[in-house]
């Protein structure tokens, strides 16, 4: 059984929880999820999601708790995946465009990432994307930018660009298929598991 564990520090990690648990029920993957708070139940894990939430307060809780040390060895791990989603995305980050100072980044995905990149005014939008490219037959999934980071740049080659918006901004990519990153929370459309089912086949089961 491979086990996903879910960072539980601060932020939205209830909904991944409860997506994720939706997908395995549906399809009765092999596959179990539980929340991390702490080493010992990171250590059980074969895949993490960082969730959304305030990229500071996870990266300073984790350091505060003596998180960030194992945190680290479990993404560097290239036996493990990871998907970090907005916050979570800032977190697993190479390179901050701005405010770099407040947060200690997992050091891992190699893109420069720009917080809070659709400004303070208009906060929070929804958009419907067709992502088919990657997931086949999803045409139509809404997705919520909630202070949204953007991918300024992917510094690699080992990263794929996934998804941009209409406008270029890069919003979902993969670092050699073992690390995903999404600046959009695809976990707050109540029903729609397609992501999540996604993401546990192609990241957790490697079909
Ligand atoms: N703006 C937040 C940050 O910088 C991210 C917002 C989110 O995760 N929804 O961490």
């Amino acid at each position: 059984t491979k086990k996903i564990g879910v960072l539980a520090l601060q932020g939205a990690f209830i909904e991944h929880v409860t997506l994720l648990k939706r997908a395995i029920d549906k399809h009765n993957y092999d596959v179990s999820v539980t929340t991390v708070k702490t080493a010992s139940q990171l250590a059980e894990c074969d895949s993490l999601v960082i969730p959304g939430g305030e990229s500071t307060t996870i990266s300073l809780i984790a350091k505060r708790t003596g998180l960030l040390q194992p945190l680290l060895d479990f993404v560097h791990d290239p036996s493990k995946t990871v998907w970090g989603t907005c916050a979570g995305l800032i977190f697993l980050a190479e390179k901050l465009s701005n405010e770099s100072k407040f947060v200690d980044s997992l050091d891992l995905l190699k893109v420069r990432v720009r917080r809070n990149a659709f400004g303070r005014q208009a906060e929070s939008f929804i958009q419907t994307c067709d992502f088919s490219s990657f997931i086949p037959g999803c045409t139509d999934f809404q997705v919520f930018f909630i202070r949204a980071p953007i991918i300024e740049n992917v510094l690699s080659n080992d990263v794929e660009v996934l998804f941009a918006l209409d406008d270029g901004s890069i919003v979902a990519v993969s670092q050699q298929g073992r690390i995903l990153g999404t600046s959009f929370h695809p976990e707050l459309s109540d029903n729609d598991i397609r992501f999540h089912d996604w993401f546990i086949q192609k990241y957790v089961l490697g079909l």
